[in-house]
């Protein structure tokens, strides 16, 4: 057995073959010192999340679907052993497409605890490959399209209990590994935080990267086929797609379709570089996502409304500004990131780093710190639209995502002080504002 002495040594001798290993790659760099960050949620609050967010998607989902007396939010009515069969089919189907031999590997961006993995990136293929397979069996009339909608809670009910059913297999199974592989292995955390958060950064099953798994196959593909058997329903009921759930459905497929289709871009952000696996992620990304994202397309289908020619037009231009400067910010620094001496940043201004990377200070992100989060929050501004002002629920994704990117603006700034010091003073010197010009 090791003394705790030998045993500091060691985490020592790991920490600083981890560091070494980053600066050997110099775009490799995890943010500064993960492994000595603060938690950032206290027990209660994560205790308080665990079970109010299940219960509010319930609630959420039934405000909507049980108006009309078609379903009743209790229980007993929450268990159907078919949605379940259908939500467990559908994760299982998904990790059949993820380890298919189509599209490419790559390696990730190396993370915190210093190792690289390969993911498959095959999300696009795997989305047009579940619409066909699903189309077909529609065609032959062995599925019914709206099924999604008419099951709604019972399947976000099934998506709660197997969320909390693997993130207790991932919990189980953090403590087959060395603990040094662990995030924040060195810190005292209690059950809750553990649970919560994980201990694992990157639990992999075979060659399944679960975390990156879930954040697009699950949650991305889960929430297009909701909106679409909600379209479906809103056809079956009005015979005809109305001009304002059009717009929502269009919207959020682009959306969902761009992510998809530059999966790769996913790999450079904190939740898979920096964040640990446990529930709240598990359940964010299989019953979170999917479902409240469709809360726009739900409350059409029972709340139709009439939009004139002028109101379709100003949405579509709020759409398009929203999904230009966000998918054009993204890319320019994705890019760049990717290939700093492409021909097409020569004319860009840029603050060296000291540590081989430098930041862009010119184009978008001479203008906001950023931009991409400012696309985005006029993307969910332009989905909610079309459901007009008679009720907040429709705007409760917007206000979350205000709220989150401030806070995820905040984290990444301290990140990247941390690692970039009097460089990222210089940019925030140079660029004044985070997210809205002139305001914050
Ligand atoms: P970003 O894509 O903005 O990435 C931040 C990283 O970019 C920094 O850590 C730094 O990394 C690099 N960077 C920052 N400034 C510059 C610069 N001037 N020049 C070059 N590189 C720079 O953040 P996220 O990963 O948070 O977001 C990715 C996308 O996902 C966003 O579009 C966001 O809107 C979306 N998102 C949406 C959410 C929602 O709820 N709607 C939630 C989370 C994300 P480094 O220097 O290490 O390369």
């Amino acid at each position: 057995m090791m003394s705790d002495h030998s045993q500091n040594q060691v985490s020592s001798l790991l920490r600083k073959k981890q560091a070494c290993l980053v600066s050997e790659e110099t775009d490799q760099t995890p943010a500064a010192s993960p492994l000595e960050k603060d938690d950032r949620f206290s027990t209660l609050h994560l205790a308080v999340l665990c079970v109010c967010l299940p219960g509010l998607v319930l609630y959420l989902l039934n405000k909507y679907v049980a108006e009309d007396g078609s379903q009743q939010l209790a229980v007993a009515t929450l268990w159907d052993l078919n949605s379940f069969l259908i939500l467990v089919g559908f994760v299982l189907f998904q990790a059949a497409l993820y380890l298919l031999p189509i599209g490419k590997i790559v390696k990730g961006k190396r993370i915190a605890t210093g190792e690289r993995d390969d993911y498959c990136i095959n999300g696009f293929y795997a989305f047009l490959i579940t619409v066909v397979v699903l189309g077909g069996l529609w065609f032959f009339d062995l599925v019914d399209v709206t099924i999604g909608h008419d099951k709604c809670l019972q399947l976000a009910f099934s998506g709660i209990l197997v969320s909390l059913f693997l993130s207790i297999v991932w919990f189980l199974k953090s403590f087959t590994i060395p603990k040094e592989q662990l995030m924040n292995y060195r810190k005292k955390r209690n059950f809750v935080q553990e649970f919560c958060m994980g201990r694992e950064l990157n639990p992999k099953f075979g060659k399944l990267n679960i975390k990156f798994f879930s954040m697009l196959r699950i949650a991305f593909i889960g929430w297009a086929l909701f909106i679409l058997t909600i379209l479906a329903e809103g056809v079956e009921r009005n015979g005809r797609v109305s001009p304002a759930l059009g717009l929502v459905v269009v919207f959020q497929l682009f959306y969902i379709l761009d992510a998809l289709y530059d999966e790769e871009s996913i790999l450079f952000t904190k939740e898979i570089v920096n964040d640990t696996f446990g529930y709240i992620m598990t359940f964010g990304e299989m019953v979170w996502i999917p479902f409240t994202s469709s809360l726009q397309a739900l409350y059409l289908v029972h709340h139709p409304q009439e939009l004139s020619y002028l109101q379709v037009a100003i949405i579509i231009v709020i759409y398009a500004v929203g999904i230009f400067i966000y998918c054009h910010s993204n890319k320019q620094k994705n890019n760049f990131r990717r290939d700093p001496q492409d021909v097409a940043f020569t004319n860009l201004e840029t603050i060296d780093t000291g540590t081989g990377k430098k930041l862009l200070v010119s184009e978008w992100w001479g203008w906001l710190r950023h931009p991409n989060y400012l696309g985005d929050i006029i993307v969910h501004l332009a989905w909610s639209l079309p459901c007009g002002f008679s009720h907040i629920i429709p705007y409760l994704q917007l206000l979350l995502c205000v709220r989150m990117l401030i806070k995820r603006a905040t984290e990444i700034e301290e990140d990247c002080h941390g690692r970039y010091g009097a460089a990222w003073e210089e940019y925030c010197r140079r660029v004044k504002y985070q997210i809205f010009p002139h305001i914050y």
